[in-house]
């Protein structure tokens, strides 16, 4: 059976304690709600400072009505303070999307130009090597016609025909000159390294964005180029 707090002829029912099944009779001072007797005497609240029922709910209109005395209960009091709280989130709130976008911005800026940079360089590089083995695969095809021509020739030397010798005398000879051009040197530039360094940025205690994105521009440069020499 529950027990019930009478005020103004109202009887409000206060429910049992949810450990024990028994009506809440008191109120514990110390940890401020209700407890039943089983509590008090051997339950986690045992040997609290308590009160009834009734003198509880004096105590809690008293501190009620003096806090109303005191102008706490005023809404203009707490109005202001949310303001001020509601202006300080407001403020964090625009300062997160500005910064964040700054941040995201800037490494777009930075990204797209590494990007674009990479690309140079590549380029920069693919043209230089496919330059130099277009000359290396000149020489080469150059070079394999020559040993065709030697083929060639073999067999005209070994054959006994003459009447074939005189009617390709022309291509002989013309076979025989070209094989016994003389002998050249080729240079291959054989692009040794890129210097990927940032060296500018350890130097400088601040460089901003702008400042880097124009490093960018010149950043990985070619670096040493070795001259192989080849003959053909
Ligand atoms: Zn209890």
């Amino acid at each position: 059976m529950s027990n019930s707090f009478h005020t103004n002829e109202e009887a409000f029912d206060l429910g049992d304690c949810p450990v024990h099944n028994r009506p809440f009779e008191c109120f514990s001072l110390d940890s401020l709600k209700l407890i039943c007797p089983s509590c008090l005497m051997f339950g986690p609240h045992k040997g609290e400072n308590v009160c009834t029922i009734e003198e509880a709910g004096k105590i809690a209109r008293e501190r009620l009505n003096e806090a109303a005395r005191q102008g706490l209960l005023k809404v203009d009091k707490t109005e202001s303070v949310l303001l001020d709280i509601r202006q300080t989130k407001l403020t964090c709130e625009e300062s997160k999307v500005r910064v964040m976008r700054e941040v995201e911005e800037t490494f777009t800026k930075l990204i797209k130009k590494l990007k674009e940079r990479k690309n140079v360089i590549l380029k920069q590089v693919e043209d230089h090597f496919n330059e130099q083995l277009d000359e290396i695969q000149t020489q080469e095809q150059r070079w394999i016609e020559k040993q065709e021509l030697s083929v060639e020739l073999l067999k005209f030397a070994k054959s006994n025909n003459e009447a074939n010798l005189v009617k390709n005398g022309r291509h002989i000879i013309q076979a025989i000159e070209c094989i016994n051009e003389p002998l050249n040197f080729h240079v291959a530039k054989i692009l040794n390294t890129v210097d990927l360094n940032l060296k500018t940025i350890e130097k400088k205690k601040d460089l901003n964005p702008d400042e880097f994105n124009r490093i960018l521009e010149t950043y990985g440069q070619k670096g040493d180029i070795v001259n192989v020499n080849y003959r053909c």
